[in-house]
């Protein structure tokens, strides 16, 4: 533990060790007992200070960055701050390509972190030169010296979960977990979290979580992607119409998909009824825990632990206002 022990030499070293938190009223009717991880202590507010941090230190380890290099990812969200702030504290310089979809608020936050952001169209073809993916790529190429961290197709992502916050876990749990939540986007935090759970005792269970539109639980259950499942959903950070290979599909157990409209929701009763500001896919997350329990997956002997991966802050123009949900049909 290196929180509020003494002095801390830069902010880097507050990344991980994140609280587990007792639920109370919001699960009182499910059997078993609930806890959340707050990846919102993190600095940078998310669970991807974890990721982005493991892939910057191995990167420096191989001599692949130096300060004065260059980080190139594709992203306007959690794993773009996190890039930005470890490239202020090492002194990298900090690239980030987004679609024009994002909010200027999230292009204003990077920005104002010293990422230098490059806004690319979001309806072209993903091999198209302009789409953020090639721009990503393209800058990467021709900047020496840089890294490019591809969150989706690295495995250092699923090997960042599986040294810190699955052992972190199995610590605050004194191994008595006996179910895992986790909301699968890149899969890098189910799959690394549930593989060390898993070596630690077989017989914890892995329940992730997916969105209506997104094709990962058909692929868990068939093998095949299934372009049919894609379809325009709200929730970001969670699900996808690709297959990542930074998700360990053999890891999980059962997917069970969540809406829009109930995930907003239950975000709401979480800072309602238990005072944690927490994110979109925080709501997600206990949305696929009222369907697991409903379906009868816990008994009075469950020890659930739910991942609860960002701060609220980041959707105040989305699900913490009533004009928002009221244009989505929500309210
Ligand atoms: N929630 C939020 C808010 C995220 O940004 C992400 C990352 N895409 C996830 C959940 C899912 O985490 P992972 O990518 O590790 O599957």
């Amino acid at each position: 533990m290196t929180r509020n022990q003494g002095i801390t030499d830069n902010i880097l070293q507050l990344v991980g060790e994140t609280p587990l938190v007792r639920l109370h009223s919001i699960t009182k009717d499910f059997k078993g007992k609930y806890f959340a991880k707050l990846e919102a202590f993190n600095p940078g507010h998310s669970a991807k200070d974890r990721i982005a941090l493991h892939i910057i230190e191995n990167a420096e380890k191989k001599g692949i960055i130096k300060k004065g290099s260059t980080i190139v990812e594709t992203t306007s969200g959690n794993t773009g701050f996190s890039l930005a702030m470890i490239s202020i504290v090492k002194g990298y310089k900090c690239i980030l390509a987004v679609s024009d979809k994002s909010s200027q608020d999230k292009i204003d936050m990077l920005k104002s972190m010293g990422a230098e952001v490059h806004i690319c169209p979001a309806n072209v073809a993903a091999d198209d030169p302009r789409s953020y993916y090639e721009v990503a790529k393209r800058i990467h190429k021709e900047t020496k010296k840089s890294v490019y961290i591809n969150q989706y197709f690295n495995e250092l992502n699923i090997d960042a979960h599986y040294r810190t916050t699955g052992p972190e876990i199995w610590k605050q749990t004194e191994g008595k977990i006996t179910h895992l939540v986790v909301a699968s986007g890149t899969g890098g935090t189910i799959s690394g979290t549930g593989k060390y759970l898993k070596e630690q005792n077989p017989n914890i269970k892995i329940l992730a979580v997916d969105a209506f539109g997104s094709v990962l639980k058909k692929y868990h259950e068939t093998g095949k992607l299934d372009m049919n499942e894609v379809s325009p959903y709200k929730i970001e950070g969670l699900g996808k119409n690709l297959i990542p290979t930074a998700t360990d599909f053999d890891v999980i157990d059962i997917y069970e998909k969540v809406t829009d409209k109930e995930s907003a929701f239950a975000s709401r009763e979480i800072v309602k009824k238990e005072g944690i500001f927490c994110g979109y896919t925080s709501g997600a997350v206990l949305q696929a825990t009222k369907q697991y329990n409903n379906q009868g997956y816990f008994t009075k002997n469950s020890f659930v632990v739910l991942i609860f991966p960002d701060h609220g802050s980041r959707y105040m123009n989305k699900i913490y206002n009533d004009s928002w949900m009221k244009a989505q049909g929500f309210l």
